[in-house]
């Protein structure tokens, strides 16, 4: 094969480890089965069947019906909506699904101007911009705000699309321990000459990035605590809220509401149109100065084609509904049972004796495995139930760190909630993957 290459190197390295090759297959068997629905509480997910002579992956055109535990789905906005969805196809009649062009030439619309003046009231910042995708929001947009004179502290456990944009920008970049405000100040310290608070010296600009919901553990970034030590040192605050906007706070303004942090005190709030809304793209909003710089500076604002309009539209409607300018309450019900359904779930899960991460009131929570071979038996056994979750090892975990992840939606009913849990039990002591003692049942 290397004689056709002329010398080169293929452009796909061989992927010869035999064990690591046995392992991903397996994997894959679980992981990315098309699903044939909507992405709603319960989904129709295409059969696969792998085969073990060729090494590939075959697809059935049946489908099974399954509980759906793994998509982003907080609010229950993905299946549709009746405020959101007519509007939707009224904007896909109108604008059609595609602008063709970039926001800085043809591709604004007066949907992406209502959406980033909405976005930036809902989240309580002077300005908003939007990009058609929230990883190139992250990968863009910190190359646009800090150069190689520049210093990012990152947490150790941030997205991959956050590693990208850091790496990009040309700053040093420091990974400080996953949610360790004491270890974030050690690091500043360390880095500021002298450990003179306030005194930059060598770093031109020092930008402190973080997330709102850590999406493999489901836990709330320390914010009140990290923003104080960023006041201290003089540094940004970056928070991507992917998983928090929409899905966490009294009106789901996202980890500021819920824990009680002045949105004035977050430089630059990033969040993705995603999860909690059933849309796609990605908003920064900030001071109007640094939503200017990224209209002159942001490759994403000039090269890269704006957010298609329905699904700015979906955006805009669910929003609303969250503010309740639907004229309904359904919004504040969703949040409601979100965050019930949420701790409902968890507290369940504990009681059986799994090791769950997360904090009360995420709706992310992660069943602890631990060994890597036991993520493709838990998944399988769990689909063979009709129940499917996402399953996450290496490298998106530590290797010894694999797990379940388990997504909540406001679209699950408490029985749902219930078929989840009996078939999670079920699956669970078949894996052995309780570790520590079930809490006796109550007379
Ligand atoms: N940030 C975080 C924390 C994420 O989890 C994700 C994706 N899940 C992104 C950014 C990228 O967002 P999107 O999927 O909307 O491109």
């Amino acid at each position: 094969k290397s004689d056709d290459l002329k010398g080169y190197a293929p452009i796909c390295p061989p992927f010869e480890d035999f064990y690591t090759r046995r392992i991903y297959h397996r994997i894959q068997d679980c992981f990315g089965r098309p699903i044939a629905s909507a992405a709603d509480a319960w989904i129709d997910v295409v059969e696969r069947h792998s085969n073990d002579n060729d090494k590939t992956l075959r697809r059935t055109s049946n489908t099974s019906r399954c509980l759906n535990l793994g998509s982003y789905n907080y609010l229950g906005f993905a299946a549709g909506d009746r405020y959101c969805t007519p509007r939707v196809v009224e904007s896909l009649k109108k604008y059609a699904s595609g602008t063709c062009s970039a926001r800085a030439d043809a591709g604004t619309t007066k949907l992406h101007i209502e959406l980033e003046e909405l976005v930036a009231r809902f989240v309580g910042k002077p300005a908003a911009i939007t990009f058609g995708m929230g990883y190139v929001t992250n990968s863009s947009i910190i190359p646009a705000l800090v150069g190689e004179e520049g210093l990012i502290v990152s947490d150790s456990f941030n997205h991959n699309s956050i590693i990208n944009g850091a790496r990009a920008s040309g700053a040093t970049v420091q990974v400080f321990r996953h949610n360790s405000p004491s270890h974030l100040e050690e690091v500043l310290r360390e880095q500021i000459v002298k450990g003179q608070p306030g005194a930059h010296t060598p770093w031109k600009k020092i930008l402190v990035i973080v997330e709102g919901i850590y999406s493999m553990e489901g836990e709330f970034c320390k914010l009140p605590e990290i923003v104080a030590i960023c006041k201290k040192y003089k540094a940004y605050v970056y928070l991507d809220e992917a998983h928090s906007i929409g899905a966490v706070g009294k009106s789901g303004r996202g980890v500021c509401e819920l824990l009680g942090v002045d949105p004035a005190d977050v430089d630059i709030m990033m969040g993705t149109f995603t999860k909690s809304f059933g849309s796609c793209g990605g908003y920064i909003a900030a001071s109007e100065e640094i939503i200017q710089h990224l209209k002159h500076g942001c490759p994403a604002h000039l090269y890269a084609t704006s957010m298609s309009p329905p699904a700015v539209q979906q955006a805009i409607s669910a929003i609303k509904v969250v503010l309740g300018e639907d004229g309904s309450n359904r919004g504040a019900k969703k949040l409601a049972r979100i965050r019930e359904s949420s701790n409902y779930f968890r507290s369940e899960l504990k009681k059986m004796g799994f090791v769950v991460l997360g904090d009360n009131d995420s709706p992310v929570m992660a069943i602890m495995l631990y060994n890597l071979a036991k993520l493709p038996a838990f998944s399988r056994a769990c689909l063979r139930q009709n129940v499917a979750v996402v399953i996450v090892g290496y490298p998106a975990t530590p290797v010894l760190l694999a797990r379940a992840r388990i997504c909540i939606s406001a679209s699950h009913t408490r029985e749902d909630l219930i078929k989840g849990l009996k078939v999670i039990s079920e699956v669970g002591g078949l894996v052995g993957a309780k570790c520590l003692p079930a809490e006796p049942e109550k007379a």
